[in-house]
């Protein structure tokens, strides 16, 4: 009985304060053409998740399954046709409504709202408020959107896991070559502007995979599209399985340079105790985002573009890791409902919450698709 009062009724707490947001946005969220039990479905996976990582006290594994879940339905449900459907209706065709838009886009944003405000056209605040998703997203659990939400992240994260040992051992130039997407950032945001196109959709989308990315007028142009996007579905697909890293998140995602600087609104951090850590780097291997810094017998440093996946956490066997609160320690309670208090438990909760809704674009129309498929 002890042990249920400190385990088993916590967990399940934790898993229905997950479970309950997620199924009333989830059935909000799935169009009327699919049944309201998938969403209910999708809310007890989400619910199930919770209830399985606050148990065992594997935060990252569990995380891990949820994403890469989530990242398959993603793949499972627009079939890699998604673009055509969703943007040949929209107000504003030229820019798609997906996160990662977002961010190389923005300037693009900026002006056209104004110019929406100042012809009274309205209906051009559509990417607008996608920004504002993002915004309220970003100050809920700031980085952790990308080991927790983020469709290719999901990709990314889940093929880094299948290998036991990387084929190409790549920390060394890694961390040499991790502050790039910044700099395609600031190329892109200037270059999309400068044309007024969403360049990084046109050019280095992997998901470009139809007509309506793709240049129709000038045949050499269109196959260096084609080619650029062979190189980043290689980036996201076959890199994570070489290297056992996040290839695509931590080299070619513009959205994650973005977010690694906005991130910092969140309150959430990943801190290192100094009085514990012996330096041993198995933390810096273990980091899929190239986000530990540590030289041989120095403490190890979590730069910003640590995204939260806790995978350094399980790594550290001095104990040396947590989720913290803007950096300060804090001690952790380990059993009873006190444990409900833990950055982790706060973390986790938003995160799996946010990134299960988030989800339910896709999630439970990708049941329902299988389902048909097997009937
Ligand atoms: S795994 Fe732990 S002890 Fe080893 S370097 Fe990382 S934080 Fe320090
Ligand atoms: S530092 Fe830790 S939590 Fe941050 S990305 Fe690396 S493994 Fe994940």
């Amino acid at each position: 009985m002890l042990s249920a009062y400190k385990r088993l009724f916590p967990a399940l707490v934790f898993a229905a304060l997950v479970f309950a947001p997620v199924a009333v946005f989830s059935s909000r969220i799935v169009s009327r053409e699919i049944s309201f039990f998938y969403a209910l479905a999708w809310a007890v996976f989400a619910g199930g998740v919770a209830f399985a990582s606050f148990y065992t006290g594997r935060v990252s594994f569990f995380r891990r399954i949820f994403f890469s879940v989530s990242a398959l339905a993603f793949l499972v449900h627009f079939k890699f046709n998604l673009f055509s459907k969703v943007f040949d209706s929209s107000c504003f065709k030229d820019t798609p409504y997906c996160h990662i838009a977002i961010a190389p886009s923005f300037l693009n944003y900026l002006y056209l709202q104004y110019l929406a405000l100042m012809s009274g056209g309205w209906a051009v605040w559509g990417p607008l408020s996608l920004v504002f998703v993002w915004l309220f997203a970003t100050l809920i659990i700031g980085r952790a959107w990308c080991s927790w939400a983020c469709f290719y992240g999901g990709i990314d994260d889940g093929l880094s896991a299948l290998p036991k040992k990387a084929l190409l051992k790549t920390e060394k130039w890694g961390f040499k070559l991790r502050d790039f997407p910044a700099a395609l950032l600031i190329f892109l945001l200037l270059v999309s502007f400068a044309n007024m196109l969403p360049v990084y959709c046109l050019w280095l989308c992997p998901f470009k995979m139809t007509g309506s990315f793709l240049d129709t007028d000038y045949a050499l142009i269109r196959n260096i599209q084609y080619g650029l996007m062979v190189l980043a579905l290689a980036v996201l697909f076959l890199g994570p399985l070489l290297t056992k890293k996040r290839t695509f998140c931590s080299f070619l995602c513009p959205f994650g340079a973005w977010q690694a600087f906005w991130g910092k609104l969140n309150p959430f951090r990943i801190s290192v105790n100094a009085l514990k850590c012996t330096g041993c780097q198995a933390c810096v291997e273990a980091c899929p985002m190239y986000a530990i810094e540590s030289e041989p017998g120095s403490k190890a440093e979590i730069s910003s573009y640590c995204n939260l996946c806790g995978e350094c956490l399980k790594a550290c066997a001095a104990g040396g890791i947590n989720y913290s609160v803007l950096g300060f320690r804090m001690p952790y309670i380990t059993e009873g409902f006190g444990k409900l208090l833990n950055p982790e438990s706060f973390l986790v909760f938003s995160a799996l919450t946010l990134g299960a809704t988030f989800a339910s674009l896709w999630a439970p129309a990708a049941m329902g698709d299988i389902v048909k498929l097997i009937r």
